[in-house]
Parts: structure tokens; C-alpha cells; sequence
């Protein structure tokens, strides 16, 4: 009983102590711990409970009875059990941090090129599949050499937080930031028409044209360009994504800190035309 007790109590104490984590890849793993350490407290207490409620002694209590021996067969395997469940929780765990490096820019958080483009096919197919709009803005900060060779790389470094920040506040929840290159952004914007886009990136450059506190003392100013772009008929995601980055370069050739919108590919223009002549 005394033995049941303390291993009861151990058990209890991991099934218990352990957390179910919010992410989905790792809750299978702790789920089984915890199982399996309950499942092994309900076994001590059943066992305490057999012991408790004997009214006598077996003669040859020292002799292994079948009881006894059941126990003993069901205690082989908390062991084993227990730490199965600790190296798949290992395991998960190394799993999940991995996932999250590849698919998170270290520095400012937001997703990472790989997520953008993972993101931007999902959202491409259900835009497709139901004929909604897709919006695309690619931004690039203004004179960024400039900031780092004045003020230092980690300056730098705080600018491009701050706008990962700052574009977190303006965009709507459904909008997706991440970072697609050294201090270049893109925005996916799904069921966006065009108004709402380049209302968006508008918003989107007011916001960004704005002053840091860099430092004690130091203020950083910083804008940036945006392309905008929206999904024409029968384009992809690359496509999409390279008229964006040309209404990108035409808004630094038009002198910075500006919007501009990427001209419609023919196909569109085409249709839109066969359109307004019926
Ligand atoms: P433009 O207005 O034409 O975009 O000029 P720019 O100076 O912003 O463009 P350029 O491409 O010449 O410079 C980009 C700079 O961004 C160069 C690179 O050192 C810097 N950069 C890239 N990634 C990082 C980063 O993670 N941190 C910092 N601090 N700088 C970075
Ligand atoms: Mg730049
Ligand atoms: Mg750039």
C-alpha cells in the first residue's frame, strides 16, 4: 500500500503537471504522457485499494500470488511508457522549434519566404476555386543603406522591427506580412478588391512614413515604396509576385515613399475589353 501510495502520488503529480500545449504538433505527445501517467496512478490506486480492503494475509504472503504477479507485469511498463512519452515530447518539441525557425524570420518575427509562398499557394488555389480577389503589395524601405552606414547595423536591425511592428497594426487580421527578403516585405491580401488594396498600402505607407526612437536621443526616420498587384485570370503566384515587385521599382523611379499600382497583364486587359463590346 505504501509502495502504491508513492508512486500514485509520482504519477499523479506528472499526468497532472504536465500542460497541454495550444500548438497541435505537440499535443499528441504530451496527451500520451499524461495518459500513460494516469493510467498508471488509476493501476497503483486499484492496487491500494486490493491490498487495503484484504481482510487476511495469504499464508504464504511472501510467495507470489496471481495478483501480485499481474501487478508486477502492469508495473513493467510505467518504465518504458513513461519514457516513451518523454522522448516523444522531446522529440515534438525539437520538431515544432525547427518548424517554427524555418518558417520565422528571426529577426522581426514575421513569417518567413518559404511561409509566404506556402501562404500565398493557399490562398491562390481558394481564390481560384471561388473566383475571389487576391491582393499582392510588395514594400521596400527607402534609402536602407543609408540608414545602416549612418547609424549602424543594429539601428537597422531596430527599423526593420519596427515596421514588421507598425504593418502588424495597420493591416487587417486576415492580411498576411512576411519578410520576403533583406528589408523587403510583401503583404498577401486575400478577397481584397483593388480599391481595398491600394487603400491598404496607402494606409500602409502613411504608417510607415513615421520617426523612430532609435535610441536614447536618436531619432530614425524611414519610409518605403509599395508595388501593389492584384491576381489577373490565369496568373500565378510568381507572376503576380513580379508585377508587384515592377510597381515596386516604378515607385522608387517615381522618387520613393510612394504607392503605385502594377499595370493589368493583357490577358486581363483582353477580356475586359471583349467585355465592354459584349
Ligand atoms: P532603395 O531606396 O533603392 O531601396 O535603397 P536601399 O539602400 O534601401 O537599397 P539597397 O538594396 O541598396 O540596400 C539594402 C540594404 O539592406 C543593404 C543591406 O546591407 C541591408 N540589409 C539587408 N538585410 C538586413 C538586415 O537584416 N539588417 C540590416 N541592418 N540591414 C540589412
Ligand atoms: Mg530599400
Ligand atoms: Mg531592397
Amino acid at each position: 500500500m505504501a509502495v502504491s501510495l508513492f508512486h500514485g502520488i509520482v504519477c499523479c503529480a506528472i499526468g497532472f503537471g504536465i500542460p497541454l500545449p495550444a500548438q497541435a504538433r505537440l499535443r499528441y505527445a504530451y496527451l500520451f504522457t499524461k495518459g500513460a501517467a494516469l493510467l498508471l496512478a488509476l493501476g497503483h490506486l486499484v492496487r491500494g485499494l486490493a491490498f487495503a480492503f484484504q481482510s487476511d494475509v495469504p499464508a504464504g504472503f511472501l510467495e507470489p500470488t496471481t495478483q501480485n504477479l499481474v501487478f508486477f507485469a502492469l508495473g513493467t511498463l510505467a518504465l518504458p511508457g513513461l519514457t516513451l512519452g518523454a522522448v516523444m515530447m522531446a522529440n515534438a518539441r525539437m520538431v515544432s522549434d525547427a518548424t517554427y525557425a524555418a518558417e520565422h524570420d528571426h529577426l522581426t518575427g514575421a513569417p518567413s519566404r518559404r511561409a509566404f509562398f506556402a501562404a500565398a499557394e493557399r490562398e491562390h488555389a481558394r481564390a481560384v476555386r471561388h473566383g475571389s480577389e487576391l491582393g499582392m503589395l510588395v514594400l521596400d524601405v527607402d534609402y536602407f543603406k543609408r540608414i545602416n552606414d549612418t547609424h549602424g547595423h543594429a539601428i537597422g536591425d531596430g527599423v526593420l522591427r519596427d515596421l514588421v511592428r507598425q504593418t502588424r497594426d495597420t493591416i487587417r487580421t486576415v492580411d498576411y506580412c512576411a519578410r520576403i527578403g533583406g528589408e523587403e516585405f510583401a503583404v498577401l491580401l486575400p478577397d481584397a478588391s483593388l480599391e481595398t488594396a491600394l487603400a491598404v498600402a496607402e494606409r500602409l505607407r502613411a504608417a510607415l512614413d513615421r520617426s523612430l526612437r532609435a535610441a536614447p536621443g536618436l531619432e530614425v526616420a524611414y519610409t518605403v515604396s509599395i508595388g501593389a498587384a492584384m491576381l489577373a485570370e490565369g496568373e500565378s503566384v510568381a507572376g503576380l509576385l513580379a508585377r508587384a515587385d515592377a510597381a515596386l521599382y516604378a515607385a522608387k523611379a517615381g522618387g520613393r515613399n510612394r504607392v503605385v499600382s502594377a499595370a493589368i497583364p493583357w490577358r486581363r486587359q483582353h477580356a475586359a475589353g471583349r467585355g465592354a463590346f459584349g
